[in-house]
């Protein structure tokens, strides 16, 4: 326990793994971590954590952190002081810039860390390189939610926040193993339904969630948009829509409701897996709640059809009028990463600038340019996975990877190390020696988020205060510091003097956010924006009088169910799932190097029980997956929470990695990866 000597401090921040944003107290004495508790009084969390957020901390001291600047000499990676580290930064980017044009050089920014080394990685790449070349790992994950959620409501952000799930009296939780990815969150639906709330799950798996459920549709992966569909039909056929509402606030009903002629319950069943009888139980409790409330994750996105997959689960709390009303619950996002939103938010995107304003727009470059002293380039930029495609074609030089491990965690790994070969020059801002920093030419040690002053963003588009409770080891900097230091080595000076400064910054350029400054959240705890005035308290429910798209109103979306990507066939008869586990968060680059490892040291496939017998595999025995793309191993778990002829897979452990296998198919609106279909074939090695 922390100790209360006077000595200690105690530095309040926010989680820096998933996107619930539990708010948390990090006791230290001297230079090390005594304990991190949750706080009673975070607004979120209200003294929860999970075991990532209150145990998996050791990391930041870890022998293995990088604490000096590393530039390649000779095909090896060799310590260099900073000032040669980024004097090759700065000339090699400078050489590919003026030789081959902005255009040659891309960066990915980083989830992991605050707004402000967002804002400024895509000011660095706009202004000092002259590109929009910058993307985020919201790419991967929930960009169909930002493209669906505008189209449908006006805002790339979820509609409400999570005080909303207590007072729910049903919760329909699609695509989202909940109790193990945003834990915190997984608890208040638990106790939600414990309570007497109706619980709807909608996944492929049996989840801890959909054991617990009313109804659990367990569709086939890929089949989302029919079930979407099906319940929308249920909603009209029995009359469990709001008339009025649909009258006054919404368009696309004739329109969605040709389209659902194709959608029976027996034809959804057959497109899905679904029984007749389970949709309409679903459809009945969501239909005749006063205070629905509509929940989801990556198994909505990470699809080819992820964006209508977004807009068709849209469609129920629309049809029910449970958005924008006093007694709608409305449709969250359960965003991945901690800043996953913020570092959208801030503009690392190739298309927006902070806020969503699109770099499209003259007027909206006119303002930027005129702040950033330097015109801000026009043409939309790179998509993450279009960066690798024009890396592997010559148009991308160089790349500058800010923390993220993308050998690890984007799909189709084989073709990511391709892409990076091919660059001429790749930076890596990291805080271990990740696959991808292994493979770069400098790498960059940054900062832990327990090292980090600024902000994130939540799910439920919560700013909250990040504070430094420790300095980063040896030589490493905060990645703030890191990133003007990059933007000097290219002879621009990107002003924002301090985290606080970058957000003021920001804030006067973007509406939304100009209500919100360090100082005002030091003062008056978390702001949600849209916070337009420095009086504005913040919307945490929006659409109270009217829809921000361009007419005002919500838009309902008639798309039909079309096939995934690449479903199973008789080569490849098995549909692979990937996604976390509560113990370890992503990659693993942190947890794996915590106390944590002793709960689960290793990955496993899980494996349903039909499968295993008919495979002759047992429990523990190793099994070879293999796709079009690879092959990995891993011991089998035998398991009924998978279908029969499905099996799930994280990518936390290098020993077995997922993303060899996954595929480049995606999403055909946003770019966003079929994480959640892979076909594959198995056998026991
Ligand atoms: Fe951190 Fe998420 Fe766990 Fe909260 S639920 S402690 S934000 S990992």
């Amino acid at each position: 326990t922390a100790g209360d000597r006077a000595s200690d401090l105690v530095t309040r921040t926010t989680c820096g793994y998933c996107g619930v944003g539990c708010t948390l107290d990090v006791h230290t004495r001297d230079t090390g971590i005594l304990a991190v508790t949750p706080a009673p009084d975070g607004p979120v969390n209200r003294g929860h954590a999970c075991v990532k957020g209150r145990f998996a901390y050791g990391f930041v001291r870890s022998p293995d952190r990088l604490t000096t600047p590393l530039v390649r000499r000779s095909d090896r990676l060799e310590p260099a002081t900073w000032d040669e580290a980024l004097d090759v930064v700065g000339r090699e980017l400078a050489r590919i810039r003026d030789r081959h044009g902005p255009d040659a050089i891309a960066a990915i920014s980083s989830a992991r860390s605050t707004n402000e080394e967002n804002y400024l990685l895509q000011k660095l790449m706009r202004t000092a390189i002259g590109t929009n070349n910058v993307d985020n790992c919201s790419r991967i994950c929930h960009a169909p939610s930002a493209a669906g959620l505008i189209a449908s409501f006006g805002l790339a952000g979820g509609t409400n926040p999570a005080e909303d799930l207590d007072v729910a009296d049903c919760l329909l939780v699609a695509g989202a193993n909940v109790t193990q990815a945003h834990p915190v969150i997984g608890a208040r639906i638990v106790q939600a339904a414990l309570r007497g709330a109706r619980l709807v799950v909608v996944d492929p798996r049996r989840t801890e969630l959909a054991r617990l459920a009313d109804v659990h549709l367990r569709g086939r992966p890929g089949s989302n948009v029919a079930v979407f569909n099906g319940l929308a039909r249920l909603l009209l056929d029995r009359g469990f829509v709001d008339e009025e509402f649909l009258a006054a606030r919404a368009d696309g009903v004739e329109e969605l409701r040709e389209l659902l002629a194709d959608y029976p319950p027996d034809r959804v069943a057959d497109l899905s897996g679904v029984p007749p009888d389970a949709l309409a139980a679903a459809a009945e409790a969501y239909g005749t709640a006063r205070r629905p409330a509509i929940v989801y994750g990556l198994g909505i996105t990470e699809h080819v059809h992820g964006t209508d997959g977004v807009r068709t689960l849209a469609n129920l709390a629309i049809l029910r009028g449970a958005v924008g009303t006093p007694h709608g619950m409305g449709v969250s996002p359960l965003r991945g990463q901690n800043n996953v939103q913020g570092a959208s938010d801030m503009g690392a995107l190739p298309d927006v600038l902070p806020g969503y304003q699109r770099v499209d727009d003259p007027l909206v470059r006119e303002r930027f340019a005129a702040a950033w002293g330097t015109p801000v380039p026009e043409r939309p930029g790179l998509r993450i996975p279009e960066m690798f495609d024009a890396a592997l074609a010559g148009r991308v030089r160089a790349m500058y990877v800010f923390g993220e491990d993308i050998l690890a965690t984007d799909p189709n790994s084989g073709h990511v190390r391709a892409a990076l070969d091919a660059c001429d020059f790749v930076v890596s801002q990291e805080i271990f020696p990740s696959a991808t920093a292994q493979v770069a030419d400098v790498v960059l040690p940054g900062s832990s988020f327990l090292e980090k002053d600024g902000t994130f963003v939540n799910f439920d588009r919560r700013f909250q205060r990040v504070r430094p409770a420790l300095d980063p080891p040896g030589q490493a900097y905060t990645d703030f510091d890191v990133l003007r230091a990059v933007g000097d080595a290219l002879g621009v000076d990107l002003g924002c003097s301090d985290p606080a400064a970058a957000l003021a910054e920001c804030a006067e350029l973007t509406p939304v956010f100009a209500g919100i400054s360090h100082e005002r959240l030091d003062r008056e705890g978390a702001l949600h924006w849209p916070c337009r005035r420095l009086d504005d308290p913040g919307e945490a429910r929006l659409y109270g009088t009217a829809f921000a798209t361009p007419d005002g109103r919500a838009h309902l979306a008639a798309r039909p169910w079309l096939p995934p990507g690449e479903p199973p066939d008789a080569d490849f008869p098995y549909a692979l799932i990937t996604g976390r586990r509560l113990v370890h968060y992503n990659s693993g680059t942190m947890t794996r190097r915590t106390p944590n490892l002793a709960l689960v040291p290793g990955e496993h496939l899980d494996l349903h029980p039909d499968d295993a017998r008919r495979l002759g595999v047992g429990e523990g025995d190793p099994v070879e997956i293999t796709s079009r793309r690879g092959m990995v191993t891993a011991p089998a778990r035998v398991t009924d929470e998978v279908a029969v002829g499905e099996v799930f897979l994280t990518f936390a452990f290098p020993d077995v990695p997922a993303n060899l296998l996954t595929s480049s198919e995606v999403d055909e609106v946003t770019s966003c990866p079929e994480y959640k279909l892979t076909a594959v074939r198995l056998r026991r090695a």
